[in-house]
């Protein structure tokens, strides 16, 4: 079964509300896959209910259930046609996904058919691995490896600005840092950037272009609106 992933890099555009500058194309991409499980375990400081709410309040023709709407994991996936994954602290995300006992009922229903939404730590935990998360540790999962339904490292709020008169690593340097030590690419996405999904194929769409950060360094800008296999990006 072929996947349907909609993976944005960010809620909020400035002078925007939340989830404004992409609700239209999250309307497409679930069609009338419209019973929505939210997911708001990045969420710390939060609670479930109002993170759940601010979704509802952004996307008023779904209908969108919280975790704590339902007594047990199971019951609320099964209910699902789309599941969606909001951002926020992508380590507590995972961590919460593990413990709670949604990590395998989440995968196992996307890999069956379902559609799935992540934006920033709900995009981070789609891919392979969340070591390209911009996040603080600030618990430990019992792994980093994340459902891995899109084979790509990603790295949300992509930015190549630089801070004047600081001392720390920039967001590239962090990147390169990651592609010395590993053998996989980086989709680097910045604001305002959806990467869409179906299959083995994906389009890029947004304002704004998107990079690829090679084993050797190299980043690779790619084109918006234009369908490449995922193979290729990985090869380029
Ligand atoms: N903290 C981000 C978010 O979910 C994720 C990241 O930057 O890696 O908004």
């Amino acid at each position: 079964m072929s996947m349907d992933l909609l993976l944005l890099s960010n809620s909020t555009m400035p002078q925007s509300d939340y989830l404004e500058w992409t609700a239209d194309d999250i309307l497409t991409f679930v069609g009338d896959h419209k019973k929505v499980l939210f997911i708001p375990f990045a969420g710390v400081t939060l609670s479930h209910q109002a993170y759940t709410d601010k979704v509802q309040g952004a996307l008023p023709s779904l209908e969108i259930k919280g975790v704590d709407d339902f007594e047990e994991p199971s019951s609320a996936v099964q209910w699902a046609e789309s599941i969606f994954v909001g951002g926020g602290n992508t380590f507590a995300l995972l961590n919460k996904l593990h413990t709670s006992g949604y990590f395998d009922l989440i995968k196992n229903a996307i890999q069956a058919g379902k559609r799935y939404v992540g934006w920033s730590a709900g995009s981070n935990v789609a891919t392979c691995s969340i070591r390209t998360s911009n996040d603080m540790p600030i618990v430990c999962p019992p792994s980093f490896e994340g459902f891995n339904f899109f084979p790509i490292q990603i790295n949300p709020h992509y930015t190549e600005a630089v801070v004047e008169n600081h001392g720390g690593e920039s967001r590239l340097d962090r990147l390169r840092e990651f592609v010395a030590l590993n053998e996989e690419p980086v989709l680097c996405i910045p604001e305002g950037v959806g990467v869409w999904v179906q299959g083995a194929s994906l389009e890029l769409k947004g304002k704004y272009a998107s990079k690829m950060l090679q084993k050797n360094g190299r980043l690779v800008e790619i084109k918006h609106n234009q369908s490449y296999q995922i193979g290729a990006l990985q090869a380029m």
